[in-house]
């Protein structure tokens, strides 16, 4: 069955644009009115005009005077003006309504189109204000599906499904009692109806059943088209290693496969719409085929009128189609419903990372950043254990150990992108998760291994988060950075586009540029993740050069792979499977002997 619940949840989506909707509703009706002037009703007005009969009353005092004198003046007026008259008023009936019909379904999509903008821009926002574990857990593809494909079943159903929804089982109701009022009026026999009362919920049930399969099949492939997208996400952002490995032909023949497998789906989605027709039409036909047997029976041999039975079933096949249009409409719902459970499924998460509800504007750091007994875990594993440092302003503390140790970990609890499981972290003794995130954040740099550029202009990718910079601010950001020279060396450019030369732009140039956007940003903290890949030594100078300013007078925390940032740390932190195992400076450390020593021997590279 429809979940109600769920349905009204869905409407929800709706909001403010109740009001487009409810105008159009109100053409709907009016068009409808209008509806009334159908071939049907002009025949017997046009009849009697050509055959020049005057249109009379029944006397009766319940017809208002003005439609009495309505019709007299009609009847006065010559047959040829009338016709005019006739043909005029009917195409204006017509225009009139084709123009209601064309506001309400107008006003329809603009209502549906709104929600759907509105519900994409709260999950947008909504996807902005989650926690960093959350997009651990879900594949881009699938949140980018929900924002796409979801959207558009629901804008569909809106558009589609809505008016109809209140509307349809009105005109059941009202051709329903006007079944009633004929079978009384003509004295029409009970199992007539009773048949009719039989066979409705058999045409029901199917419908209900398929809706219901429709259900699972959309959620299914509303999975399959995140696996697709997803397979394209990878392949094509990673199509140097798909070639360099050559696997051009097992990659086509995964696609190929998921690619199948989605087509399978909606192909039973498509078997499943559309058998819901037949069905309808079968049964809807055998509710006339059983009434039409008997009653033309029942008119043979027991002489019930010809006439009242012809309106009995008129009022019967009228009756039908309110349920044909409600059983496409609830596939159509069905579907939307699945889709709005998901978006939901966003929209209700709650983010992990919480802002304190009377978060304090955190200070500029002014003395120490402490870790007080710390510990950490995904899942149940600990990834961090017991950790314990007390950082001065100022100082460089470079974080070393094998992978896995748990050192992307512990700097990515000091911008609160993860809470410690237990233990504090805190900045002049202010514990972080009582300051407000913007300002926590104000304070802390981010240079990672992945340089994150954006499809914009360099200036924008320096600028980022820095919107109010100067060009001056920029250009000496990129000087410093070393980064100016080959900027200018595009034609266009400060002004030249990343996306559109983003393979013409080298690693070590991508990295300086990600340097002036942490020099621009002028952060008192700053969190390093040193790049392992080897860039030539040319370029590599002009990095650690653009590093070393960036490290002067701030914070530092550098996940550190190389050996002159080891040698110029003020204190390296050793960690080994989520414990500090020492801490001290390089000398101190390649004396003791220790995991430091190994790693040294292994890990650090010379420049
Ligand atoms: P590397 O030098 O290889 O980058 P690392 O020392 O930075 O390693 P972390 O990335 O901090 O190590 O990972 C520490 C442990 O936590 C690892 O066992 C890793 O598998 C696990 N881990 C990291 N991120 C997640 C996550 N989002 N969900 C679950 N486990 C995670």
């Amino acid at each position: 069955m429809i979940n109600i619940k769920n349905y009204f949840r869905m409407l929800k989506f709706i909001g403010p644009h109740t009001k487009i909707l409810a105008f159009a509703v109100v053409c709907m009706i009016l068009s409808s009115l209008f509806d009334g002037v159908s071939v049907g009703m002009i025949i017997p007005l046009v009849d009697k005009i050509l055959a020049g009969k005057e249109i009379i009353l029944p006397n009766s005092n319940a017809i208002p005077e003005i439609v009495k004198g309505l019709v007299n003046k009609i009847n006065t007026l010559p047959r040829g003006t009338l016709l005019n008259y006739i043909i005029l008023i009917v195409m204006g009936m017509v225009v009139l309504k084709e123009v209601l019909v064309f506001a309400h379904s107008y006003l329809m999509v603009a209502a549906s189109k709104r929600s759907v903008r509105d519900v994409q821009n709260r999950i947008y926002n909504k996807l902005l204000g989650l926690s960093m574990n959350f997009y651990h857990r879900n594949k881009t593809a699938t949140l980018m599906s929900r924002i796409t494909n979801d959207t558009a079943l629901i804008q569909q159903a809106i558009a589609e499904g809505l008016t109809e929804i209140f509307y349809q089982p009105v005109q059941f109701l009202v051709y329903l009692t006007m079944l009633l009022v004929i079978r009384n009026y003509f004295s029409i026999s009970w199992s007539f109806v009773f048949i009719i009362a039989a066979l409705l919920p058999l045409m029901a049930y199917p419908i209900i059943k398929i809706g219901s399969r429709l259900k699972r099949i959309t959620t299914q492939s509303q999975v399959k088209t995140a696996d697709i997208n997803s397979l394209l996400l990878e392949a094509i952002s990673g199509m140097q290693v798909v070639k360099a490995f050559t696997m051009e032909k097992s990659e086509s023949e995964k696609f190929r496969k998921e690619n199948q497998k989605f087509y399978r789906l909606s192909m039973k989605s498509v078997k499943r719409m559309n058998s819901v027709r037949p069905i309808t039409e079968f049964l809807s036909m055998l509710a006339v085929a059983v009434v039409l047997w008997l009653g033309g029976k029942q008119v043979i041999y027991e002489g019930l009128s010809p006439g009242a039975f012809i309106a009995f079933l008129a009022a019967l096949l009228s009756l039908i189609r309110p349920i044909k249009r409600l059983s496409k409409v609830h596939m159509i719902n069905q579907q939307a419903i699945s889709a709005s459970e998901r978006v939901y499924h966003i929209l209700d998460e709650k983010p992990t990372v919480i802002e304190a509800k009377r978060a304090v504007k955190l200070k500029p750091l002014h003395e120490k950043i402490v870790f007080d007994n710390v510990n950490f875990s995904y899942d149940t594993k600990p990834t961090l254990d017991s950790i314990s440092i007390e950082v001065k302003k100022g100082e460089i503390i470079a974080i070393v150990g094998p992978s896995g140790a748990g050192k992307s970990t512990f700097v990515n609890l000091i911008p609160r992108f993860y809470d410690p499981t237990s233990g504090r972290i805190l900045v002049d003794n202010q514990d972080i998760r009582v300051a407000s995130l913007d300002s926590l954040r104000a304070q802390i740099g981010l240079v990672t291994q992945e340089t994150i550029l954006f499809n914009d202009t360099i200036f924008a990718n320096i600028s980022y988060g820095r919107e109010d910079a100067s060009e001056k601010d920029v250009i000496n950001a990129a000087r410093a950075a070393n980064a100016h020279n080959f900027i200018t060396k595009f034609p266009e450019g400060y002004d030249t586009f990343i996306g559109d030369r983003g393979h013409t732009i080298s690693g070590g140039e991508r990295q300086r540029l990600s340097i002036a956007r942490a020099l621009l940003k002028n952060p008192p903290v700053l969190i390093l993740d040193e790049a392992t890949s080897q860039l030539d030594t040319e370029s590599e100078q002009l990095v650690q050069e653009a590093l070393n300013k960036l490290m002067k007078n701030r914070t530092v925390f550098v996940i550190a792979h190389r050996l002159s940032t080891v040698r110029n740390a003020d204190k390296i932190i050793v960690l080994e499977k989520g414990k500090i195992e020492a801490i001290g400076k390089h000398d101190d450390l390649m004396e003791t002997d220790g995991l430091y020593k190994k790693l040294y021997d292994m890990q650090f590279r010379d420049i």
